[in-house]
């Protein structure tokens, strides 16, 4: 049988990510069968609730999926609330006779799955107390899923994680990243290491350089206070940018399993060029959004000062000093307020080093011969699917060539029943597959990488405002490529 047994333990669970996430891709996998009759769930917060109370805040949440109310009903009898002080030691003791009920009533065999939907500053008490108070079981597995900021930078990183691993393994830590759920983030590895066409090319010989877009059409709403202690370089780069750039950076994995993946892409991550401080200000630049007639800028935003330094944009060059990579630039950028909503990656080659077709250029193996590269996008969302463009023979008369382009998608059903990110990333957790998840050495690394960055950044005072919304970021992001002959495939 498919079924997974497990109890999930909440904490946070009357937050936004509880009830905007959890809920409904519990549901799903219960619809799929994968939750049957052997799980539960406990709801903790600090608010005092009854079970028939959350059973409703449970089905609330699945509203938009337009289910059977028998079966919402059916699902939500799973769910228990316990109000709970992560930072109160007898409501430990409360928790863990709910926790054992409800195991022998429901079979679970001591399978635990803690879902920490809280600050991160409470994950450490919250795993001291799982320990100390003997709520972790002996007889099944014992897993606990950890939400992002995983620190604010490698030494808060640190402490965090030397505060999880008193009390869990390695292995039993899931670091959700949920661009690592995506479809497409997850085709990387099949469109790489499934085509001989693209893993021959896939090197410093053929590609030219590699651009990531990960771009949002809002600013910063709900979660304003986090994000403006964030910035965009804490919020998307170290984690969401670096997760996909050791993805397509990668070497081939002995085995496609968890832990040869992990060694490449930690391979990777270490082969990262850093930056000294005074590097900085040529590789990275920084934006803040401005207002406009119509839309608010950053600095007017609700609970954002009027002052706020915080980056909402940010593109940069990251150099990979392996054998495979010298010399490829990978341009990254990420913002709110740009021109659309989307993720893209796009690979672009090396043009022919001669342009047989044109005689007359100038000079016909000059970086611009009048040939277009070639450019292999990966379209993660909206769209999923990938985009080829090459070059081809005008239709006509005489011979000139043009470019055209390849284009392959998703088929719309099969993209609409695919899973959300965290549907997946659940149904992993559930078969203890860490696969894609963040493992601690990428975050370290990647934090260290970003440390120099966000330093330098606090250490100077930007000249902010300075980008339109509605466009893709400020002037100095494309002079960022045109200093190396390169521009963003993705103009706006
Ligand atoms: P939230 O503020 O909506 O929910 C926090 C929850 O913690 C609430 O249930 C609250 O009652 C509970 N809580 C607070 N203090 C408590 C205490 N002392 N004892 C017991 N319970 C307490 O937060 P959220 O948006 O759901 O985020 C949860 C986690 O997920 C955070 O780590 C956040 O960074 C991360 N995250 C959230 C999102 C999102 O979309 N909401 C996205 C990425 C990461």
């Amino acid at each position: 049988s498919k079924e997974k047994i497990a109890l999930f333990t909440i904490f946070g669970g009357t937050g936004d990510l509880a009830q905007r996430k959890l809920y409904p891709s519990l549901f799903k996998l219960y619809q799929k069968g994968y939750l049957q009759d052997h799980f539960a769930v406990i709801g903790t917060a600090r608010r005092p609730w009854t079970d028939e109370h959350y059973h409703q805040v449970v089905a609330d949440a699945l509203a938009s999926l337009h289910a059977d109310a028998d079966q919402v009903t059916a699902f939500a009898s799973h769910f228990y609330y316990q109000s709970h002080d992560v930072t109160d030691v007898q409501h430990y003791i409360t928790l863990k006779r709910l926790s054992e009920k409800l195991d022998a009533q429901y079979e679970l065999q001591g399978n635990r799955i803690f879902y920490l939907a809280m600050a991160p500053n409470f994950f450490g008490t919250i795993a001291r107390h799982l320990k100390s108070e003997h709520i972790l079981t002996e007889n099944g597995f014992n897993r606990v899923i950890i939400e992002k900021p995983f620190g604010h930078d490698f030494e808060s990183a640190k402490t965090l994680n030397d505060e999880l691993a008193e009390t869990f393994d390695e292995n039993q830590i899931y670091r959700i990243d949920h661009y690592l759920g995506k479809e497409m983030i997850q085709n990387i590895a099949a469109i790489r290491f499934g085509n001989n066409i693209w893993e021959s090319l896939w090197n410093n010989r053929y590609i030219s350089n590699v651009q990531i877009t990960l771009s949002e059409k809002l600013g910063v709403e709900e979660r304003a206070v986090y994000y403006d202690n964030s910035g965009a370089l804490r919020d998307m780069v170290q984690n969401h940018i670096m997760q996909i750039l050791s993805l397509l950076t990668m070497d081939q994995p002995v085995e496609f399993t968890e832990d040869d993946i992990n060694i490449e892409k930690v391979k990777a991550l270490r082969s990262l060029r850093p930056y000294q401080p005074e590097e900085v200000a040529k590789n990275f630049v920084r934006g803040q959004y401005a207002p406009t007639e119509t839309v608010k800028g950053y600095r007017q935003e609700d609970k954002i000062s009027p002052a706020s330094n915080t980056d909402t944009f940010v593109a940069g060059k990251v150099m990979i000093d392996n054998y495979r990579w010298s010399g490829v630039p990978f341009y990254i950028r990420t913002g709110k307020r740009l021109a659309d909503k989307f993720t893209r990656i796009d690979i672009v080659f090396k043009r022919p080093v001669i342009n047989i077709f044109n005689h007359e250029l100038p000079d016909n193996q000059a970086a611009d011969n009048g040939l277009a590269p070639n450019v292999l996008t990966i379209n993660v969302e909206p769209t999923e699917g990938f985009e080829l463009r090459m070059n081809a023979k005008n239709v006509g008369q005489g011979f000139a060539t043009t470019p055209v382009q390849l284009n392959f998608d998703h088929d719309a059903t099969a993209a609409a029943n695919s899973p959300e990110a965290y549907e997946r990333l659940l149904h992993d957790i559930l078969n203890g597959d860490a696969t894609n998840f963040t493992h601690w050495q990428e975050v370290a690394y990647s934090w260290k990488f970003i440390d120099v960055i966000q330093q330098y950044w606090d250490d100077h005072q930007p000249s902010f405002p300075n980008y339109k919304p509605g466009t893709m970021g400020p002037q100095a992001a494309a002079d960022l490529l045109a200093q190396d002959g390169h521009r963003w495939v993705y103009q706006g």
